[in-house]
């Protein structure tokens, strides 16, 4: 692919920068608008709410923001391009969906009953990517996919079939969720045996797990992987994540590692912000600027191989 779909347009993989891979400004969990008449959603406030972390963002140097959020958990490409058109950092907006458990799954399984809903999803994030999503004419600029724990479920290989063969006629990356730290190699092997490029698939949520033996097999299948949920310390304590990252920096991997936090700027549905502040104080996107980097410098991790898992990785995922 010679140009990264943003929200405002094609960008020349050079000009991607400081990128932190998976964020999300706004996320739902599927259901979230059952709940609307008591918890509308309030369009403005996310979107200023957005600006402020933008605007600190900046601070730091970040110039890329891939909003992870798939179809099925609240994704807004038309807010995704005002948050974008505001505040000068580039936004990619995903296609993809979500876990079968946690997503909208019922409907792509009841068109099973009626047709090969591979091929339906397949043409549908073949469209988002190509001709827009919807009448917004965003175009999306990865694929996202997700399974649960310690199993991928039928629904679920169907996305993940669909997701690579989107790939092999347009080229975009597929980043993935992976449920406490289990299936990253199965994931692998599926999205390669559809035809899937190594090079353009990230694995992600790899930090749910503080096996090294695991995060090695799967690096052993070619592909990218993400610390993705840096500060979400209630699945790991950042501690062990910096011990695992530390690690398989020093033998050599500082070249396949994407680092950044899962972060929500607003969860749809009613408030919970504030209780999350307090119970999560590092799960916000200036987390890794303000404290991993540092720590991670602290350990002996030199600029070079920092450059490589917020700049270069980023980058060569893109342009494969
Ligand atoms: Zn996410």
């Amino acid at each position: 692919m010679a140009a990264i779909n943003t929200v405002l347009g094609p960008l020349a993989p050079e000009k991607l920068g400081v990128t932190l891979m998976h964020e999300h400004i706004i996320w739902g969990a599927a259901g979230w608008y059952a709940d609307s008449t008591v918890a509308p959603f309030d369009r403005e406030a996310a979107i200023k709410s957005s600006l402020k972390v933008m605007k600190e963002l900046k601070t730091y140097g970040l110039q890329t923001f891939v909003d992870a959020t798939a179809n099925d958990t609240g994704r807004d490409a038309d807010l995704l391009k005002e948050v974008s058109e505001k505040s000068g950092v580039n936004i990619v907006c995903s296609t993809g969906l979500y876990t079968e458990a946690e997503g909208a799954s019922p409907y792509f399984r009841l068109r099973t009953q009626a047709s090969d809903a591979t091929s339906e999803i397949c043409e549908m994030f073949v469209k988002e990517i190509t001709k827009g999503i919807g009448a917004t004419k965003v175009r999306a600029g990865v694929i996202k996919v997700a399974t649960g724990q310690g199993r991928i479920s039928p629904y679920e290989e169907m996305v993940l079939r669909a997701a690579a063969r989107a790939q092999k006629e347009t080229g975009v990356p597929i980043i993935t969720h992976t449920e406490a730290g289990t299936m990253g190699p199965e994931q692998a092997d599926l999205l390669i045996s559809e035809g899937a490029s190594p090079g353009r698939i990230m694995i992600g949520h790899m930090c749910g797990s503080a096996d090294l033996k695991y995060h090695i097999s799967v690096l052993e299948k070619g592909v990218y992987i993400a610390f993705d949920r840096i500060g979400l310390e209630v699945i790991h304590p950042d501690t062990v994540r910096k011990a695992c990252l530390t690690g398989l920096i020093s033998i050599g991997y500082a070249g396949r590692i994407m680092l950044s936090h899962d972060s929500m700027v607003k969860m749809l549905g009613r408030s919970v912000e504030e209780a999350i502040a307090l119970v999560l104080p590092n799960w916000v996107p200036t987390h890794i600027f303000k404290n991993i980097i540092p720590a991670l410098r602290e350990a002996g991790v030199s600029d070079e191989k920092i450059r490589l898992m917020m700049v270069e990785n980023p980058r060569r995922l893109f342009a494969g």
